[in-house]
C-alpha cells in the first residue's frame, strides 16, 4: 500500500522543512493551507513559489508531490481579535499569551486537514508545530496534538497518525534538518523563498531570509540561523 501524507503547509521555514521531511518518507504527499483572513497575504503568495522551487530543485520529490489545497477559513479571521488578523500591535496579553495567538487555529487546521485526508485516503498528517522555542501557543504543544489525534480518530473512525518532526528541536536544529534532507540547496530555497515574518515584510533581506527583523517570528528565525551557521 503506498503511504500518503498531507502536510499543513504555510510556506514558512517550519512547514517547508516538514514538507521536505514528508517527501523523503512517503510515496505521495499533498499540501493544505488556509486563508483565515491573515492580515499579511504574503504567505499565500509565497505558497506556489515555494512549491515550484521545490519541484524544480528536487526532481525525486517532485514525482511524489501531489496537489496543493487552499481552504477558505475566513470565518476564523472574522471571529478572532488578534494581531495576525487585525491591524494592532503585537503585544503580550493578561493571560501571558501574545496577541498573535489565534484561538482555535491549529485545532481547526488539523480538523480540516483530517477531513481532506479522509477524502484523499491519506493516513499521515504532518504539521510543523513545535514547543521547544515557540511563542507559547498552547495549540502547538505535544499534548494538544496528541489529544487532537485521538479526537480525530474517534470522531472519524480512522487511524490518522499526526507527525510533528519539529516538536522537540529548536530553530537552529530545524535549519540543520533542512540541510540533512536537501543539502545546501534546500537551505538556500528556505532562505530565499519561505516567509515567516509577522509583518509581511519582503523588502529587507538578511542572511536568514526576508523579514522585518524585529517581530517575534523574525527574531526566532534569525537567532536560529545564527546558531546554525556558528555550529
Ligand atoms: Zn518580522
Amino acid at each position: 500500500m503506498p503511504e500518503a501524507a498531507l502536510v499543513l503547509f504555510s510556506a514558512g521555514q517550519d512547514s517547508t522543512t516538514c514538507l521536505a521531511w514528508a517527501l523523503e518518507r512517503f510515496d505521495h504527499v499533498e499540501t493544505i493551507g488556509f486563508d483565515y483572513g491573515q492580515r499579511h497575504r504574503i504567505e499565500l503568495e509565497m505558497r506556489p513559489k515555494v512549491l515550484a522551487a521545490l519541484r524544480e530543485s528536487f526532481p525525486a520529490w517532485s514525482a511524489r508531490l501531489g496537489g496543493d489545497h487552499l481552504v477558505d477559513l475566513g470565518i476564523l479571521g472574522r471571529i478572532s481579535e488578534t494581531s495576525l488578523t487585525r491591524d494592532v500591535e503585537i503585544a503580550m496579553q493578561d493571560n501571558g499569551l501574545p496577541n498573535s495567538f489565534v484561538p482555535g487555529r491549529n485545532l481547526l487546521f488539523l480538523t480540516f486537514a483530517a477531513a481532506l485526508a479522509y477524502r484523499r485516503g491519506a493516513k499521515h498528517l504532518v504539521t510543523g508545530v513545535c514547543e521547544t522555542d515557540y511563542s507559547g501557543y498552547p495549540d502547538c504543544r505535544d499534548d494538544t496534538i496528541k489529544a487532537m489525534q485521538v479526537a480525530l480518530n474517534l470522531g472519524m473512525e480512522t487511524r490518522f497518525v499526526v507527525h510533528t518532526p519539529l516538536m522537540w528541536i529548536d530553530k537552529a536544529a530545524t535549519w540543520s534538518l533542512a540541510r540533512e534532507l536537501g543539502g545546501n540547496a534546500l537551505v538556500e530555497l528556505i532562505r530565499e523563498d519561505t516567509h515567516s515574518c509577522y509583518q509581511g515584510d519582503r523588502a529587507h533581506r538578511h542572511d536568514w531570509g526576508f523579514g522585518c527583523g524585529a517581530c517575534p517570528a523574525c527574531e526566532l528565525r534569525a537567532s536560529g540561523y545564527q546558531k546554525f551557521v556558528a555550529a
